[in-house]
């Protein structure tokens, strides 16, 4: 089949990857260089261990008390916009107990399948990406956080992954590089880290000597369609037919949607990393900061911090009060690093594709019978991304799906 795949994001390569190996023509376009999207310049951390999704209870109250805070990890630009206020009311419906613990088991099935997956991918690409394999470490500094977290690594451990809860002493005999001023913290052991940008590069080139057509600077904008089945993109320079279409263009989803006539509840989280290079000394593991929000990831030489979630359009300029709160976070929990903060203009920002309850929206549109939407994907698009690519493959193939995906239904917020 001839499939053409709107984004070059983490999400649309992978979908290439698994379509080009069973023979398919793929066609991918996408509107930039690809070298500066969400996918591009984030943390780069695989995390099965991520399986609570992020509409769960009291992640309003925290939001409402962190809106307060100029410098808090979470903002909403206020905006009177039907589709904010709708995504805002879905979110604020499935941000309960009883949604939380329906969404967890495919959100866990998702990111096992995608983290065994990436395995076979690291092996085939070679990996020269920096992919380590040596657990994500959670710290925290309080003692509600040390409870939650405690609570979360056993109900992993019971749900079959590996960590190890451990003692200020043990976190830093783990860090052994710098001091790091935590109460305690969790090792979960199944995480992996990467560097997102040469992990996206080294697939688009791989992908391209496999014959994978990539079109990059170019935006698709609009369609041609007869009755139920597209059977062309619009770019500036030509139409492209094919016999299967799928929308991967992450946060601007909404919008490419829209010009088939499909509304898609999304919202753009914006979120920024900073990146020291060569830098000495270098961190023994990536972390999550829990009660700041914020993560490290030691990235080949590199140093990486990200964080901050701004509910904001895209386009909108950087807020450099929120950038340098990264900064001073991290300061928090490794005092001795030396993290100079000069320009905040310079530092990354990439937009992550919000669904209302956390779960990625995967599957075919019930209006055209050659439509697959992949997006929404939040904060764990890289994590997904192996596991999303291969259900694509398999939708589209018709081929037994490697597990049930009614929970991404791209209809479910009709
Ligand atoms: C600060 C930060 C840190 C993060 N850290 C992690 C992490 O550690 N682990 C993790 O799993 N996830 C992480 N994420 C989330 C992850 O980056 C995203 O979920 C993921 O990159 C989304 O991938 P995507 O392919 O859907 O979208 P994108 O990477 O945004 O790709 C979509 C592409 O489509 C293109 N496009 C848009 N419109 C059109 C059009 N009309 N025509 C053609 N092309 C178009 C865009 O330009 C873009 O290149 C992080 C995100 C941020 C912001």
């Amino acid at each position: 089949m001839k499939i053409v795949i709107a984004g070059g994001g983490v999400i649309g390569l992978s979908c290439a990857y698994y379509l080009q190996k069973e023979g398919h023509e793929v066609i991918l376009i996408d509107n930039t260089a690809m070298t500066d999207g969400a996918s591009y310049g984030n943390a780069g951390h695989i995390v099965p261990s991520h399986f609570v999704p992020l509409a769960s209870p009291g992640i309003i109250a925290q939001g409402m008390r962190w809106m307060l805070n100029s410098s808090s990890p979470f903002y909403i630009k206020p905006r009177l916009d039907m589709d904010l206020l709708r995504w805002g009311f879905a979110f604020w419906r499935h941000s309960n107990e009883k949604t939380m613990q329906q969404n967890i088991p495919h959100l866990h099935r998702l990111l096992t399948l995608s983290r065994e997956l990436f395995e076979e991918m690291k092996n085939e690409l070679g990996n020269n990406f920096f992919m380590k394999e040596k657990g994500i470490l959670i710290v925290y500094k309080t003692k509600e956080s040390e409870k939650h977290e405690q609570a979360l690594a056993k109900l992993a451990e019971q749900m079959g992954m590996r960590s190890d809860i451990l003692s200020e002493q043990q976190v830093q005999e783990l860090e052994s590089a710098t001091t790091i001023n935590v109460r305690g913290g969790v090792l979960y052991k199944d995480d992996a880290h990467l560097h997102p940008g040469l992990f996206t590069t080294t697939l688009s080139h791989y992908l391209v000597t496999k014959g994978v057509k990539i079109i990059s600077n170019t935006a698709i904008s609009g369609f041609e369609k007869s009755g139920n089945k597209i059977s062309a993109v619009v770019t500036a320079h030509e139409k492209i037919t094919a016999d299967e279409f799928i929308l991967a263009n992450g946060a601007w989803l909404p919008e490419l949607s829209k010009k088939l006539g499909i509304k898609i509840l999304m919202q753009a989280g914006k979120g920024y990393s900073i990146t020291y290079e060569n830098y000495q000394p270098q961190l023994q593991y990536p972390a999550i900061l829990v009660d700041h929000r914020v993560v490290t990831t030691p990235i080949g030489n590199d140093l990486r911090l990200a964080g901050t979630m701004e509910i904001n359009t895209p386009g909108s300029p950087v807020m450099p009060k929120r950038v340098k709160a990264i900064v001073e976070s991290v300061r928090k929990y490794y005092p001795d690093l030396d993290l100079p903060f000069t320009d905040a203009t310079k530092a990354w920002s990439g937009l992550r594709p919000l669904s209302p309850d956390g779960l990625p929206y995967i599957g075919r549109h019930s209006t055209y019978v050659n439509l697959i939407i992949a997006g929404g994907h939040a904060m764990l698009g890289l994590s997904l991304a192996t596991g999303t690519g291969k259900l694509v493959q398999q939708m589209i193939d018709q081929h037994q799906l490697s597990m049930a995906v009614d929970a991404f239904n791209c209809e479910r917020f009709k």
